[in-house]
């Protein structure tokens, strides 16, 4: 029961009908020379699934404002044109939206870019303070002109998304961007009228929330606040709560709350963070605006939600008047619909794996996601029905194949899924079992939810063959991968294993040796020394990072499912060993660094550089190490994650797959068919590229 999360709400002069708000993201969709096109559409889906108000990525105030190339500022280069498009498309479904004021300040990417007179691009800051994604670039001093005109650039800013049409703004303070950089004692050293004590590292983002109140007095507008830096030497929690007390006479409507500053190394969205876990900022901000003179602003948690069922428990008790929600509005248009529907198992949930999110952003990619791979794209793909339905057959019920079957579903063709074990997930029911991505189960929970309503048939079970399949209209294979064995001496003995037995099984205790240090080595690494109790894993959290970490609302959400039972043993047990290239290769930028240092933290031993992995003999495991000296790693029992293989052949070359034939059965039979994901590359398994690469055959079929 959503009651709080369905109630109405005013925010300043709008009346909202949830309390759901959709967070800001950069899309890259801004700079698109489409009219507009992708981004109305973009954001219609997201009005139409019952985001209450839509916060649009960073709109920069003006061209030393942007973070890098793929930023759109205000009235350049047919920007506000564009915008006006996706205003009026989310006003048609019965939304609102509001433009978020941006500034990089030092965050700014400029290597290589030039501005509107074709000079290179400088970035400003109020300390000439790089950071180290700037490949060196160092940002320019702003002079007190220039300061006070960058205020004006906001304000002018606010009266721009006025003309457009926008219903309000946010203004973005937050994350370390150039507001926050004022305010902060690390990237504010000066000594003048800006800087220098706390009051005047305020004093910006003071005269830049007046100067947009009186720009534009109608319109609703919000900040977007750090609750906490988590950066060392950084703005204290009473600083924090001086700048609300500051802000609050200026007639805000709403706050905002968000957490972390990019080049912070705290972990802030990654999905080992627990849910909810920084929710007692916003609890705490909102505290201070209810005890003050103006006690109806606004107070929207944000930050590792990704189920209104915990939205519900955030809002319950009236302190916190609304939630913001950003990737999971990526991966589910229609979260809010569906959640207040009460078909929570058709959600299909964010599962905080950043890949074609935050990690294509940051590297000025077109975003995506990984399990709604329509999610930005939604002009190319477009969600209407098919005008010639057909019967699609899905060979696989991994990521991929669960992509594909439920796009050809949802656009009106009959389906049939054919999986060869006996359940659906593939790759996403394995990684389920590892610590923190206990979520992945949601994408098989949602997928075979909307399959079943759409009435499409499943086979669980059962491997296709080309006879099954020959009356198709079309087939997507998508069989996946296995386990890739290794030729090593004594190989075959009993305490050696495939990571997915570990996983499936559990290891019994004893010393570990992990042969293979990628993406699967560190997830068994951690599978094998953490807990799966969230709840204890948020406590462990909250210490490790010195944090004050909210508990309201982990680990009480029915979905998550509980984790196998396991023997956990010392991080020093285990020893995960690596040829060649970094642990953790092919995880993602923004996750890699959280997942090897979880392994460090647990004392896991990590050994690179192995020339050659010798023999495996009862207790030990012997090796070449790096030097060229033969040595023993102890070895209870080994664990083998030395990649994949496709699952089954799917063509001449696969003869030895264990169900080959179904290519050349349905070239044979006339059938139209495409292999898509690990079947198609096992080398580099990529869940983004599988899940596109369905949605993308689907759609050519
Ligand atoms: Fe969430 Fe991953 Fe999709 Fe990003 S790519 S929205 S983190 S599921």
């Amino acid at each position: 029961d959503l009651a709080v999360v369905s109630s109405p709400w005013t925010l300043g002069p709008l009346t909202l009908p949830n309390r759901v708000v959709m967070g800001s993201m950069h899309t890259g969709l801004e700079v698109h020379d489409d009219g507009g096109a992708g981004m109305a559409a973009f954001y219609r889906e997201r009005a139409a699934g019952g985001a209450a108000c839509i916060i649009t990525g960073g709109i920069a105030v003006s061209d030393e404002a942007r973070g890098g190339p793929d930023f759109a500022v205000f009235g350049v280069g047919g920007a506000d044109e564009r915008f006006r498009v996706a205003v009026d498309a989310v006003h048609e479904e019965g939304g609102t939206i509001l433009a978020q004021l941006f500034h990089a300040g030092r965050y700014a990417l400029v290597d290589g870019m030039v501005d509107r007179h074709g000079e290179p691009q400088r970035a400003v800051a109020p300390s000439p303070l790089p950071w180290s994604a700037a490949r060196g670039v160092v940002p320019v001093e702003l002079t007190a002109a220039e300061i006070e005109r960058t205020i004006e650039d906001f304000a002018a800013a606010a009266r721009s998304a006025a003309a457009i049409g926008f219903d309000g703004v946010e203004i973005m303070a937050s994350e370390g961007y150039l507001i926050n950089q004022f305010q902060s004692p690390l990237t504010n050293l000066r000594d003048d009228e800006w800087g220098g004590s706390p009051e005047r590292r305020r004093r910006f983002a003071v005269s830049v929330v007046a100067a947009v109140r009186a720009a534009v007095p109608d319109l609703a507008v919000t900040i977007r606040l750090s609750g906490a830096d988590l950066m060392p030497g950084s703005t204290t929690d009473d600083e924090v709560d001086a700048l609300v007390h500051d802000l609050l006479p200026l007639g805000l409507d709403g706050i905002s709350v968000g957490i972390g500053w990019h080049e912070s190394r705290t972990p802030t969205v990654q999905a080992a963070v627990p849910h909810g876990a920084w929710l007692a900022y916003a609890s705490r901000i909102a505290g201070v605006v209810r005890a003050s003179e103006h006690p109806d602003v606004r107070v929207i948690a944000s930050n590792r939600m990704t189920d209104l069922r915990d939205g519900e428990a955030v809002l319950a008790d009236g302190t916190i008047d609304a939630v913001a929600l950003a990737r999971p509005f990526l991966a589910d248009p229609a979260i809010v619909n569906r959640s207040l529907d009460g078909a929570f198992d058709l959600v299909n949930t964010c599962i905080g794996c950043n890949q074609a999110c935050l990690d294509r952003s940051i590297i000025g990619q077109p975003v995506s996601c990984l399990v709604n791979p329509r999610a930005a794209r939604e002009v190319a793909f477009p969600a209407r029905p098919t005008t010639s339905p057909k019967r699609v057959d899905v060979v696989g019920g991994g990521p991929a194949g669960l992509a594909a079957a439920v796009d050809a579903a949802r656009r009106g063709h009959t389906v049939t899924l054919w999986e060869a074990s006996d359940r659906l997930g593939g790759q996403f029911d394995l990684a389920a079992l590892v610590p923190g991505k206990e979520d992945y189960a949601a994408t098989v929970r949602s997928a075979r939810a909307e399959l079943e309503e759409r009435g499409a048939t499943i086979h669980l079970g059962r491997a296709a063959t080309a006879d099954d399949l020959t009356s198709s209209d079309a087939v997507v294979l998508a069989p996946g991968v296995v386990p890739r064995a290794v030729d090593i001496p004594g190989a075959s003995l009993p305490h050696v294993r495939s990571y997915e037995q570990a996983l499936r099984e559990g290891v019994p205790e004893g010393t570990v040796a992990i042969i293979g240090g990628g993406g699967i080595g560190v997830d068994t690494a951690a599978f094998l020394t953490e807990s799966p109790d969230e709840a204890l894993r948020a406590t462990e959290f909250a210490a490790r990072w010195d944090l004050d970490v909210s508990e309201a609302v982990v680990g009480d959400v029915p979905q998550r499912l509980p984790a196998a039972t396991r023997t956990l043993r010392p991080g020093g047990d285990v020893t995960v060993l690596r040829r060649s290239g970094k642990f953790g290769q092919g995880i993602g930028i923004t996750s890699r660094w959280v997942a090897i240092g979880r392994l460090r933290d647990a004392g896991v031993h990590m050994v690179g550089g192995v020339r050659e992995y010798l023999r495996i003999e009862p207790g030990v495991l012997w090796i070449r190490d790096e030097h060229g000296e033969e040595r023993p790693v102890p070895a209870d029992h080994v664990v083998v994650c030395a990649g994949q293989e496709r699952a089954l052949g799917t063509g001449a070359e696969a003869a030895a797959g264990p169900a080959d034939g179904l290519e050349p059965g349905l070239q044979a039979a006339g059938v139209p068919y495409a292999v898509v994901g690990g079947a198609r590359d096992a080398r580099s398994v990529d869940a983004v590229r599988a899940t596109s690469e369905a949605l993308e055959a689907v759609r050519r079929l």
